[in-house]
């Protein structure tokens, strides 16, 4: 690993905002709900937090997009706190090969999901979160998480993007009900579900998002305090870096080789560990529904500091 001064990242990051700015092939952005396809293509922002804490961020680091599925990250967070490592009877920990919403597996696989970070593995996250609380606890225990994680108590849920899931969530409905019938969902669907579709519509910025991971890059401890063991931490990134990305999981770890979780927003929260945690955004999404430009930007930026958890240290 090359050491890089402040000066220089900060420098690399203004470069890459330029050169993601000027691109043209953008991706899509998501329309499956009329918030997300509201916002804006021309979006990109990127922070970097350093083990040191020292913080850099650029472009639009500072607007609060929806999180999306980076929210499966946090929620496992807790339910491993909450159930230690019985929550791998109820889930995978195998990369799907298979689109985020997909439930062809599910038959095959007994209910079973292939890993937390697919919506069917992240509603069994739920619902082991039910076990001990109800809906309006475990979302609100979300939300006190992550705002302690990135020491930010502005951190809210966007009440339009939780309601515009509600009204059109018909495959995550499909998935709970098929997991039900199988016996691995517990709780009340809509419950379940109701909760689920809070975490996904978590609106957080890069600069609160890279906050918020720090405790994955530095073994478990966010700000001096313990969150997670290190060997928790470990095992967090390791599934990050499987399968992380849905479908595009092993792509991601090709080219940037970092563990990463990616949401549908156009958010991706990379952890270099023992490094830096970083966090991108840029709404336009490639086929497999990971940020197109997002991924563009890690892959430029591994390249450049050499980060990579492959590269010789
Ligand atoms: N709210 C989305 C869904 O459940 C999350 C998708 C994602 O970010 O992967 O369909």
């Amino acid at each position: 690993m090359r050491a890089i001064s402040g000066a220089a990242l900060q420098a690399t990051l203004d470069e890459i905002t330029a050169e993601m700015r000027a691109a043209t092939e953008r991706g899509r952005v998501a329309n499956y709900i009329p918030p997300l396809a509201a916002v804006p293509d021309s979006r990109f922002g990127i922070a970097v937090v350093l083990g040191t804490g020292e913080v850099h961020v650029a472009g639009d680091a500072d607007e609060a997009f929806s999180i999306q599925s980076i929210s499966k990250v946090f929620a496992l967070t807790l339910a491993l706190g909450a159930v230690g490592d019985q929550l791998w009877n109820r889930v995978g920990r195998e990369p799907s090969g298979s689109a985020f919403n997909s439930i062809v597996q599910l038959e095959t696989e007994h209910g079973i999901p292939r890993n937390p970070f697919i919506n069917a593995g992240a509603i069994v996250v739920c619902d082991v979160l039910l076990g001990r609380l109800q809906p309006r606890e475990a979302i609100g225990q979300l939300l006190r998480f992550v705002r302690e994680l990135a020491g930010d108590d502005t951190i809210a849920i966007d009440e339009s993007v939780a309601r515009a899931e509600q009204d059109t969530g018909f495959t995550n409905r499909a998935l709970a009900n098929y997991m039900r019938a199988f016996g691995n969902i517990h709780g009340e669907v809509e419950l379940v579900l109701g909760t689920y579709f809070h975490f996904c519509a978590l609106a957080m910025s890069c600069r609160q998002l890279a906050m918020a991971g720090r405790y994955l890059m530095a073994g478990g401890i966010s700000d001096g305090h313990r969150v997670i063991t290190d060997k928790r931490a470990r095992r967090i990134n390791a599934v990050m870096m499987s399968c992380g990305q849905y479908d595009n999981s092993g792509d991601f770890a090709y080219r940037i080789g970092l563990p990463g979780k990616s949401g549908v927003g156009g958010g991706i929260l990379a952890v270099a560990p023992g490094i830096a945690s970083i966090a991108v955004w840029s709404p336009g999404l490639n086929p497999s529904g990971n940020s197109q430009l997002g991924q563009m930007a890690l892959e430029r930026l591994v390249q450049r500091t050499g980060w990579s958890v492959f590269e010789p240290r």
